[in-house]
């Protein structure tokens, strides 16, 4: 039973502040108080939407009914928004990426200590349908050891907007989807990172990246590739995952995929088939009766319990579903990452 509704004042009131505002307007335990952006045209879509508008990021902060402050900001702003409400006494919701770098993170950490208020962040792609099918594969076993996985998000529209294809701004893919992925992979796998690999694409942007590929090694030898490419006219799967017992792909959003699962070794050695303009027997698919193939199984997930939770924590009655050590990791990753892409090396980590 809910005792109260937390007023939300959103900043940056852009693609995902409106996102968020659409989400908070089907909850019992948010409701939008008003919302502040530098932009007029997006102070006037405000005031259409019926929300409170704030000429200046103070009259938030001073604001009694603003329990939380989300910020949906370009990143490289949302540091210092989130310590000013902090300070102000206000709960902070951060967009992802959270900062630019760990340092800014910690500064934040530092002041939410402080002051005792809740920070966290807004890790919406763990609500996933596809991510939550992966990881129960994974948590159950259920394709044996894991040895290796693969998320990709292709597109071929090159970087959106404006802010996100400059430096200064946090632009670029791996600061952009590329947090998505790996604070996924390390939900997922909890051993210690040993080496980061990445390497940047710059087919359309010189300045950022517009896509990545990152390899990851973990200390078991499991290793896992994220890639995001903006510039792929033919999309590869979102998932591709192998383990010593079967392998799992999901192509897409719409869940099309399959499990294949091995049921038993074959009594008979495998025939060999003609491959192009050779003969495999090494790679001649499976009989029948050795393997299982199954649909992709559905999860059903809403991402509003990413707010609900936030409701329940400041109501003392559950703990913030992301956690700081776990943005924190996410953050030293990405700048393994940066350093790997920017050496051309191989980077050892933690
Ligand atoms: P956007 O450009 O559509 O919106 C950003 C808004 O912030 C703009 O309206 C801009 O005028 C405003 N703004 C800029 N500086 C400001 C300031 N100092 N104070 C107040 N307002 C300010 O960008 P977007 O796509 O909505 O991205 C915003 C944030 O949301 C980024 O951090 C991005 O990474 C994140 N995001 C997250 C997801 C997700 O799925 N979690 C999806 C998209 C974007």
């Amino acid at each position: 039973m809910r005792t109260r509704s937390f007023g939300v004042a959103i900043v940056g009131l852009g693609g995902m502040g409106s996102e968020h505002a659409r989400l908070i307007s089907t909850l019992a335990d948010m409701h939008i108080v008003g919302a502040y952006d530098i932009k007029p045209d997006r102070q006037v879509f405000a005031k259409d939407m019926g929300y409170h508008v704030y000429e200046q990021l103070q009259d938030v902060l001073a604001d009694p009914e603003v329990h939380i402050v989300l910020i949906a900001t370009p990143n490289h702003v949302h540091k210092e928004i989130a310590i000013a409400a902090l300070e102000a006494g206000k709960a902070v919701i951060s967009e992802k990426p959270v900062t630019m770098d760990s340092a800014e993170l910690l500064e934040i950490y530092d002041v939410a200590k402080r002051t005792g208020q809740l920070f966290t962040v807004h890790q919406n792609r763990r609500f996933d349908e596809d991510f939550l099918v992966i990881k129960r594969l994974v948590d159950e076993g259920s394709l044996g050891t894991i040895t290796h996985i693969e998320q990709r998000i292709h597109g071929s529209r090159g970087i959106p907007g404006d802010w996100r294809q400059q430096s200064e701004f946090g632009g670029g893919m791996l600061l952009d989807w590329g947090v998505h992925l790996i604070d996924r992979l390390l939900l997922m796998i909890k051993e210690k990172v040993t080496h980061v690999y990445c390497q940047f694409t710059h087919i359309h942007n010189n300045e950022v990246d517009d896509g990545f590929r990152l390899f990851v090694t973990f200390e078991s030898g499991k290793t896992a590739l994220m890639e995001v490419g903006t510039a792929n006219y033919i999309n590869l799967p979102l998932w591709y995952v192998t383990g010593t017992t079967g392998t799992a792909m999901i192509e897409n959003w719409s869940m099309t995929g399959k499990i294949v699962h091995l049921m038993a070794e074959s009594g008979h050695d495998a025939v060999p088939i003609v491959a192009g303009a050779g003969l495999t027997k090494t790679m001649a698919p499976r009989v029948d009766d050795s393997i299982i193939e199954e649909p992709i199984f559905r999860i059903a997930s809403d991402v509003r319990d990413f707010y609900h939770n936030i409701a329940d924590t400041l109501e003392g009655k559950a703990q913030k579903i992301v956690k700081d050590d776990e943005v924190l990791r996410v953050m030293r990753l990405l700048e393994a990452a940066f350093e790997s892409d920017r050496t051309q090396q191989v980077v050892k980590f933690e």
